[in-house]
């Protein structure tokens, strides 16, 4: 999964996302990436999140839209992405076999990520910079 949320000059924020869904994946399998809310959600007062991983796990705990009422409720962007992998966490079985990540903006450009697991890699691009980073994971 491509996950993308942002901000412009306006505040306006906006975010995507595309998949592939699983390898091996049974027919008509729907992942997380098509479901607002799972894969992907903005609400232009609060802020933006997707994710990538599981989407059986990610759909579970509505994922992107969870991260983004956090940040409604005063969290910042990492310490919602970390609740949700938190949350996901407690609810997987074999969690060790298990990767998923999120990505948050609010609506100040405050930046966030968490993985499950390490590996998850982003991009951040401002007019000042754009760098690759590594997220912090749970495990
Ligand atoms: N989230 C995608 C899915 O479950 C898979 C992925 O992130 O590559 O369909």
């Amino acid at each position: 999964t491509i996950g993308m949320v942002g901000i412009d000059s306006s505040g306006k924020l906006a975010g995507s996302c595309t998949t592939s869904g699983l390898a091996y994946k049974m027919h008509g399998r729907v992942g997380d990436s098509p479901i607002i809310g799972a894969g992907l959600y903005v609400d232009d007062e609060v802020g933006a999140a997707t994710a990538t991983g599981l989407g059986e796990t990610i759909i579970r705990i509505c994922g992107s839209f969870l991260i983004v009422e956090l940040m409604r409720q005063g969290r910042t962007p990492q310490e919602a992405c970390e609740e949700a992998v938190k949350r996901l966490v407690t609810k997987s079985k074999n969690i060790q076999d298990i990767q998923a990540g999120f990505l948050a903006i609010n609506k100040y450009g405050e930046t966030g990520a968490f993985a499950v697991h390490p590996g998850f890699n982003f991009a951040r691009a401002t007019s000042s910079e754009n760098i690759l980073i590594d997220s912090k994971s749970h495990f």
